[in-house]
């Protein structure tokens, strides 16, 4: 880990002073030395350095940002479990994550209340609930748990006949390789009856290492399927360019784009925004570019929706799609 600011900005060459930065975030600086490293020296403007850096902008109020834009505190039954969509259930399996991204829209999530013993519970109401054929690890991070925890939540799971898959994501694979790595979870997965998917959380080609396509083999290994997911980020990665590289060295280390995620509009992330116009604009020029499976689907969570809603063109938003 960096311990503080000041140790990452003379890790990567760079005064404090030119950067903008809020020492006083609500939300607390963190970073793994892993993802530190693939930052470019000396330059201020580095795409993963504006993910974690707490910067100023992040007390400009903009009009329609809020607390909790997506619903959750709203579809969140009982401590732990948030069940919104049809047939599956997201379980907050870890109140911690390994990396404080600044556009994060779980900031102010009252995480305290994703303990360890909720789980039973949570459990339970899966049991009880036969329409649940999928469970997802969320958090937070559920790779931040230790080994143990994480293999006896999973045990938990599989012991739901109704449940058929396991979904985990997790953003420490990427930053994290290391971190990741756990034998036991692997064994536990090879052998499990659920189909496991992993949903990887990367929004750059720079945050993708020799250490972390080592990790994406041995998770391959062990029959679980490898997508990602990316959030739109204002002056990080809001090109066709950018995104068709992260496409492209995704598929290199055998994980799939799966979501272009717009935006949650969580107050402190408006200076992270992207006209919807301009989304839709990068889309099309993906889809010229790259083969179909490599384009993400680019979405938008809207609070109340049954799914997350696909980004349509907006020169022809008149048309409203049915359901
Ligand atoms: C995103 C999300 C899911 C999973 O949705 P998919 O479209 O299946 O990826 C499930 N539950 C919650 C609460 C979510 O936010
Ligand atoms: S939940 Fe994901 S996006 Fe949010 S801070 Fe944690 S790792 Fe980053």
């Amino acid at each position: 880990m960096i311990q503080s600011i000041e140790q990452l900005c003379d890790f990567v060459d760079l005064s404090p002073d030119d950067l903008a930065i809020d020492f006083d975030s609500i939300f607390p600086f963190k970073v793994p030395k892993h993802f530190a490293e693939q930052i470019e020296k000396g330059n201020p403007n580095d795409p993963l350095l504006k993910q974690i850096l707490p910067g100023l902008a992040e007390r400009d109020v903009y009009p329609g940002f809020s607390p909790d834009p997506v619903g959750d505190l709203a579809a969140n039954p009982q401590p732990s479990l948030i069940h919104k969509y049809h047939g599956r259930a997201l379980l907050i399996a870890s109140p911690r994550c390994d990396i404080h991204c600044r556009y994060c829209f779980r900031r102010h999530f009252p995480y305290e209340q994703a303990k360890k013993q909720h789980w039973q519970a949570a459990l339970e109401n899966i049991a009880q609930d036969h329409s649940i054929s999928e469970v997802i690890l969320s958090g937070g991070d559920p790779m931040t748990l230790s080994e143990n925890s994480l293999v006896e939540l999973i045990d938990g799971i599989e012991a739901i006949p109704h449940v058929s898959t396991l979904r985990i994501h997790s953003r420490t694979p990427i930053v994290a390789p290391h971190k990741a790595h756990r034998p036991t979870l692997l064994k536990t997965l090879s052998k499990s009856r659920l189909q496991t998917v992993l949903v990887v959380h990367c929004n750059h080609a720079n945050e993708l290492t020799p250490e972390s396509a080592e990790l994406m083999q041995q998770f391959r290994q062990s029959n679980v399927f490898l997508l990602n997911q990316t959030v739109l980020l204002k002056d990080i990665n809001d090109s066709a360019n950018t995104l068709s590289a992260l496409s492209k060295k995704l598929f290199s280390q055998g994980i799939l784009p799966y979501y272009c995620h717009l935006l949650d509009k969580v107050s402190g992330s408006g200076h992270f925004d992207i006209q919807k116009h301009q989304a839709w604009a990068i889309f099309e020029q993906l889809r010229q570019t790259l083969p179909g499976y490599l384009v993400p689907r680019f979405v938008e969570e809207i609070a109340g929706e049954p799914y997350k809603t696909l980004l349509i063109d907006p020169n022809s938003q008149d048309i409203k799609p049915t359901a």
